[in-house]
């Protein structure tokens, strides 16, 4: 039987729960490569193996040993939480999915031979590819990071070594001193996640350096996300402590002494500069061209993920294009990795994916040590716009910020870790 024909009637028979161990032995098993082992990769590996029974063979390309969570980092950045908090290891994948995690980064996609090229020279073969591969900052659109002292002006968007250099230079900043956060023109990873940030900063200046300040200036006409809510929070909590500028798109900084230049406005000087560049989708999903709108974000079909131009390869998380109001989030890259595994053993078995697939949302942002406010959204596949429109009447958003729901904020991360990490 040709290799597609035993594939097909595995997972037929797998999905099916009737897959004896002789069909399993017989049919070569059916390979996905990973690329990328965040929100989006690690979910997508995952249930490939679970909902396949093992009959999916199943490879995560990812440099880094352990899995480092954005959300939570915040955290981190104001001194509530530490690194080992966020940090998770991807064993779990392995021992209890059977995921095979590979330490490398991925270079170059063949998409005729159906091949990655890896970093230290492999190759794999694959029957369908999945990126998942996050953002790339786009720091070449801010001359000034790389002149020298450069390297001192962190975004600490991707947590890791610069999340903990964010809060080192927090801590010594001088009481009196200004803490400037810059946020580009939406799409962005995480919409709420600066002003989230702002606040924590000021929860820490409040009780650290009471004379601080924090400068938040964004490119955008308006605050992107909980807008009313982080208002309220500010006047309330953090009168006098947070400054908004709205329309603030940062061009340039001088390293050396800190000052951002804006387009239009006049420069401003700070103490601790956070700058948050422009962002596209990660480089392999770039270089592999599959990044189709504006050369920054991949169009994908939102019934199986998979990309617009190359129909065996799948997109997920926050290198995918957004439909109307779908943020750039954990959960939703969480949701593109189940729906795209769902899609992807539908497809390998020969049989239609879900005409209909729904994706949800939810996010928790921080305003203090322990309270939270949360956003959440419904996102349902439309036929006739080929997009996912939000479910009228769906979603929901906090009245006010609380202890319980900041509670509920940390049970989220734990359990969509679980969920992702196994
Ligand atoms: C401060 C902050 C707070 C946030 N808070 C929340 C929140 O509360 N709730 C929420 O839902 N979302 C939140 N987010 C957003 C969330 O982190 C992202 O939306 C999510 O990480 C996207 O998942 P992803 O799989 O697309 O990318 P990532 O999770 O970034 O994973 C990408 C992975 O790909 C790997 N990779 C990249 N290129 C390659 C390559 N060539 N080869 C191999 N591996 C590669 C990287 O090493 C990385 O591990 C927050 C983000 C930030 C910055």
């Amino acid at each position: 039987m040709h290799r597609r024909s035993v594939l097909k009637a595995a997972l037929a028979a797998s999905a099916l729960g009737c897959l004896t161990p002789r069909q399993a032995r017989a049919a070569a098993p059916a390979r996905v490569v990973v690329i990328g082992g965040g929100y989006g990769g690690a979910t997508v590996a995952r249930y490939l193996r679970s909902w396949s029974r093992g009959a999916v063979d199943v490879t995560l390309v990812e440099p880094d040993a352990a899995f480092v969570s954005c959300p939570l980092s915040n955290l981190v950045v104001a001194g509530y939480r530490q690194m080992a908090d966020i940090t998770l290891s991807y064993d779990a994948l392995g021992r209890s999915h059977g995921v095979r995690h590979v330490r490398d980064t991925a270079i170059a996609i063949d998409a005729a031979k159906r091949t990655v090229r890896l970093a230290r020279g492999a190759t794999l073969p694959y029957d369908r590819l999945v990126l998942s591969p996050g953002v790339e900052m786009q720091t070449s659109a801010i001359p000034g990071l790389a002149m020298p002292g450069g390297e001192q002006v962190v975004h600490a968007w991707k947590a890791g070594p610069q999340t903990e250099t964010l809060h080192r230079q927090l801590a010594a900043m001088r009481d009196g001193g200004t803490f400037a956060i810059t946020i580009p023109l939406a799409p962005y990873r995480c919409p709420p996640g600066p002003y989230e940030r702002a606040c924590l900063v000021a929860d820490y200046l409040k009780q650290h350096k009471p004379r601080g300040k924090v400068l938040i200036l964004d490119a955008n006409p308006d605050i992107t996300s909980k807008g009313a809510l982080f208002r309220q929070v500010w006047e309330s909590r953090y009168k006098g402590m947070i400054e908004y500028r709205p329309q603030h798109e940062t061009v340039d900084i001088d390293p050396a002494t800190r000052t951002i230049k804006f387009d239009v406005q006049d420069d401003e000087r700070a103490d601790v500069v956070n700058l948050l560049p422009p962002q596209r989708a990660g480089a392999i999903a770039v270089s592999a061209g599959l990044a189709t709108a504006n050369g920054r974000w991949c169009e994908v079909d939102f019934l199986t993920m998979a990309s617009q131009v190359a129909p065996e390869i799948h997109v997920l998380g926050d290198a995918v294009q957004i439909a109307p109001l779908m943020p750039k989030s954990g959960t939703m890259a969480n949701q593109h990795g189940k729906v795209a595994a769902a899609a992807i053993l539908q497809l390998l078995a020969g049989r239609a994916p879900d005409p209909t697939p729904v994706y949800t949302n939810t996010c928790y942002s921080f305003t203090s040590a322990t309270e939270a406010i949360h956003i959440a959204s419904v996102h349902r596949y439309d036929a006739a716009e080929k997009t996912m429109l939000t479910v009228p009447g769906s979603g929901g958003l906090s009245t006010s910020p609380s202890e319980l729901e900041g509670r509920y904020g940390v049970a989220w991360a734990r359990s969509i870790w679980a969920d992702m990490l196994g």
